[in-house]
């Protein structure tokens, strides 16, 4: 499990985190929703150690993954823990593939620093992969030749190579044409069916009612709501219903 305490962050003295909380259990599909600013980027950066935390906790299975020493003479220090670091999956908005790699050493590239198998283990699991997001012909192509969708998929196997505990989706869809934004969806939502635990930051709506265990909604640094669909469709927060009427 994955649980946040008490997270605060500003930039340049300006909050844009206060005291944010959050658990994520095993299996759960967690969306984040919320108004342009309100932090969920900036949260979910946190959660991997992207960002630096200006005060609170996160623990993976109980262990502190980022931690700031509050005392003695490390005091104000950030610790990361390097191991958890690799357990938690990360896909973000612009795909962050490497240009320079074709889509099957893209993959391979982590699990073979960090050892996580023969290169014969690592080359089977990469085609298993490529073949599930629908990508197995695209393997010795580079991420130049392919289309944005086709380069989520990719940057989501590359995620899934090194067997995370946790993925965490940036808005993954937000930079697709409409018309790839389907295919990618389609990939995450057989990844939950499948009880991969994850968390996503979304701005697609009918995604996050049917695929989600758990709604997160934020505003202004906070969490306002944090509720299964069915919950926060009767809710009645003012605040909730003009957003979701707003994008809907
Ligand atoms: P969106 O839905 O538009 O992506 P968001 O809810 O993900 O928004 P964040 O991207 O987390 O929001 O941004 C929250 C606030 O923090 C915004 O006001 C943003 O301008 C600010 N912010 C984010 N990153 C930085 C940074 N590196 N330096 C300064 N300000 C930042």
């Amino acid at each position: 499990a994955l649980q946040a305490t008490k997270l605060h962050k500003a930039f340049n003295n300006v909050e844009v985190l206060g005291s944010v909380d959050l658990s994520i259990q095993p299996g759960e599909v967690v969306s984040i929703i919320g108004p342009s600013g309100s932090g969920k980027t900036t949260l979910i950066r946190l959660l991997n150690g992207l960002e630096q935390l200006d005060n609170g906790e996160i623990c993976l299975n109980g262990k502190s993954f980022l931690k700031l020493l509050k005392y003695g003479a490390d005091k104000g220090r950030l610790v990361r823990n390097q191991e958890h670091q690799t357990k938690i999956g990360m896909v973000f908005q612009g795909f962050n593939l490497f240009p320079h790699l074709t889509v099957l050493d893209n993959l391979l590239l982590a699990p073979r620093y960090h050892k996580m198998g023969t290169k014969a283990e690592l080359s089977m699991q990469a085609y298993q992969l490529l073949n599930k997001v629908g990508m197995l012909e695209h393997a010795w192509k580079y991420p130049h030749q392919l289309s944005g969708g086709q380069q989520q998929r990719v940057a989501i196997a590359r995620a899934l190579m090194m067997k995370p505990e946790i993925m965490l989706f940036d808005e993954p869809t937000s930079a697709l044409d409409p018309e790839k934004v389907h295919e990618v969806l389609t990939v995450i939502e057989g990844l939950a069916r499948e009880g991969v635990t994850m968390v996503v930051v979304t701005h697609e709506m009918n995604f996050a009612f049917k695929v989600s265990d758990r709604i997160v909604f934020m505003e202004k640094g906070r969490v306002v709501c944090d509720d299964s669909p069915d919950q926060l469709k009767v809710r009645d927060n003012p605040r909730v219903d003009a957003f979701l009427k707003n994008v809907s």
